[in-house]
């Protein structure tokens, strides 16, 4: 039981990942990242999670880093 529910924890982190794909989107200046972005990560303060497509309709422009 208590691997099935640990199995449905790694698919949950894989699909968030992978299909919905997450970015980190930065509230100030307006661009996005991949969660593996170093801007990502040094963005503690005005970023938040948001799906790419959210991001997109909020202005986001994407960082010329890592693509978004
Ligand atoms: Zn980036």
């Amino acid at each position: 039981m208590k691997r099935i529910f640990i199995l449905i924890i790694l698919v949950n982190i894989f699909t968030t990942y992978c299909f919905a794909e997450t970015v980190i989107f930065n509230t100030k200046t307006h661009k996005y990242h991949k969660p593996g972005c170093i801007w990502a990560i040094k963005c503690t303060v005005n970023c938040i999670k948001l799906e790419k497509k959210d991001a997109v309709k909020h202005g986001g422009i994407p960082c010329k880093v890592c693509g978004g």
